[in-house]
């Protein structure tokens, strides 16, 4: 079995929006479509880690703003890269508006968003599958929508040449650019930008 071909799938990037007792929170996720148009229905897969799956999970709700090509890195650094637990998210932030279910909507670097009530929930372990039906949505602008490829090839910076000519060995992270230098990659290695696994660097 090649697992690589999870990789021909295409995915598209959101950023993910919830609110509870009057705190705005959101995450990045790449999981979510649609699923019926009669209503319309959307479904997302949200990792358990994140603070903004126990949001919806408590308040049945959530917005999803579809992120475009114009999106900048710092979009996917706020959102992304820190935890909702620890940081206001939205602060020193306005590219965003509030939805009429009370969620804010991402405006920066987006084309639209949708939100919806959940219906049904499945738990699939890490994940939470969320059945949800549309209960707003709208168009902001004619960018195109991002793909995880477009996301990899043109937004996520460039890891930096190495600048003198020595041999020296890197370790690239595939999901937010952060180079690591050394011969052999701790296994346990965290990224200190995305905070993702050892498992997502490649050896350059
Ligand atoms: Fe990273």
């Amino acid at each position: 079995m090649n697992e690589k071909a999870m990789f021909q799938l295409t995915y598209g990037l959101y950023v993910l929006t919830a609110v509870k007792d009057g705190k705005q929170s959101g995450c990045i996720i790449n999981t979510a479509g649609q699923v019926t148009n009669s209503p319309n229905r959307i479904q997302i897969a949200v990792n358990k880690a994140n603070y903004t799956h126990d949001m919806i999970m408590e308040t049945g709700k959530f917005t999803v703003s579809m992120i475009n090509q114009k999106a900048n890195f710092d979009l996917f650094k706020r959102f992304g890269f820190q935890s909702g637990k620890d940081v206001d998210k939205f602060e020193g932030f306005d590219g965003f508006a509030l939805g009429e279910n009370g969620i804010n909507y991402i405006t920066e670097g987006c084309n639209g968003y949708i939100s919806a009530k959940v219906e049904q929930t499945l738990d699939l372990g890490t994940h939470t599958l969320f059945i949800a039906l549309v209960t707003d949505m709208d168009v902001l602008n004619d960018v195109p929508s991002t793909t995880y490829s477009y996301y990899q090839e043109n937004i996520k910076p460039k890891p930096q040449a190495n600048q003198n000519k020595s041999d020296k060995t890197t370790w690239v992270c595939k999901v937010c650019g952060y180079v690591y230098e050394g011969e052999e990659l701790p296994a346990d290695y965290i990224c200190p930008l995305c905070k993702h696994p050892a498992s997502d660097f490649e050896k350059q």
